[in-house]
């Protein structure tokens, strides 16, 4: 059984950045305003997440790593993104079959906090009382350690570092009232530091420089139609000044990030019929749309998602981007 939660394990936790994500989502679940990412050797030796949530309760740590453990069933809503999501208390569990993982936390009102460390699903002895400020940190080490092909493949690529840098950049610019921060060992300086603002445009300069933020429109597309499609899109996009070896595409459905390959052709075309010279866009879109209209048959531990009304929802996407680029054209 150990093997397959191991082999199951390591489907929902393919590389040190998709455990990094699993982290960064539950942080900001957790209502955190500051989330500080550590990293040494590309994740393989040590992946930590500190934040300044709302901690987890200390009769919660015994069965925290358990398979389908979650604090996020409450509502119907939630049952439906659960199917949207593809999978609920699944992250940590994994974790704990592909790695060493430790839990510090501190609820509200405490005078200290816990720690406790999991193996197989398993705490693995009494969680200690430990000094802690607020919030939980959550340790990963040693991932892969009983994977050794796995481990190779990892140790022979380039490391997962670039990609976790990445996909900060992409959580800051989308939640931009929390601080994010990436480190990586024994260096001084942060690689993504970023200060909350109220302002998108604001996160996008502080993340991705001026020369993006300086080059970009809004674009937004409100569609209430139950017979097409019900969603909103607000974004920005960048314009003919902005050229680039290839495209970003940095794109949040109900505020988690995904990709959607349909959707990223179909912008790719339409700059390259607009904006030929500038064919290669940064783009930040943020799509919000009932659950259950997320399609559910894509493989639940991949980004890749499609929707319902997907045709009408990309049409309404392009011509909203056609026309902002024609009118800024003239
Ligand atoms: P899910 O996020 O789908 O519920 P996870 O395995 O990712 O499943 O996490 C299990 C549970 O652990 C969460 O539901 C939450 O209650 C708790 N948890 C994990 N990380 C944190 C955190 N950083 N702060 C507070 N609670 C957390
Ligand atoms: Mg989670």
């Amino acid at each position: 059984e150990a093997v397959v939660n191991r082999i199951a394990a390591g489907e929902v936790i393919q590389r040190p950045v998709s455990a990094v994500k699993e982290l960064l989502e539950n942080s900001i679940d957790a209502d955190s305003s500051s989330i500080s990412v550590l990293v040494k050797d590309g994740g393989l030796k040590l992946i930590q997440v500190s934040d300044d949530g709302h901690g987890i309760r200390y009769e919660d740590l015994p069965i925290l790593c358990e398979r389908h453990t979650t604090s996020k069933l409450s509502k119907f809503e939630d049952l439906l993104s659960i199917k949207s999501m593809g999978f609920r208390g699944e992250a940590l569990a994994s974790m704990t079959y592909v790695g060493h993982v430790t839990v510090t936390t501190i609820t509200k009102g405490q005078l200290h906090g816990y720690r406790a460390t999991y193996k197989d699903g398993v705490m693995e002895h009494e969680p200690k009382a430990c000094a802690a400020v607020k919030g939980t940190q959550i340790m990963i080490e040693n991932l892969f350690y009983n994977m050794s092909a796995r481990r190779k493949t990892l140790q022979n690529s380039a490391d997962d570092y670039p990609k976790i840098v990445d996909l900060i950049c992409r959580f800051a610019i989308h939640h931009i009232s929390v601080n994010f921060s990436c480190r990586k060992h024994g260096a001084a300086r942060a690689d993504v530091h970023s200060v909350a603002t109220s302002s998108r445009l604001d996160a996008i300069r502080s993340v991705y420089g001026v020369s993006v933020a300086q080059n970009l429109m809004e674009v937004e597309v409100s569609e209430d139609d139950p017979s097409s499609s019900i969603f909103e899109m607000d974004g920005f996009i960048s314009n003919s000044n902005y050229i680039a070896k290839k495209i970003t595409m940095v794109l949040f459905i109900n505020d988690r990030l995904v990709e959607c390959g349909a959707l990223k052709r179909a912008i790719e075309i339409v700059y390259a019929a607009t904006l030929p010279k500038a064919s290669k866009p940064f783009i930040y879109m943020s799509i919000k749309l009932p659950p259950e209209h997320i399609d559910v048959n894509v493989h639940p531990t991949k980004r890749e998602v499609s929707l319902l009304n997907q045709e009408v929802i990309i049409e309404k996407i392009q011509s909203a981007i056609e026309s902002k680029l024609r009118n800024s054209n003239d």
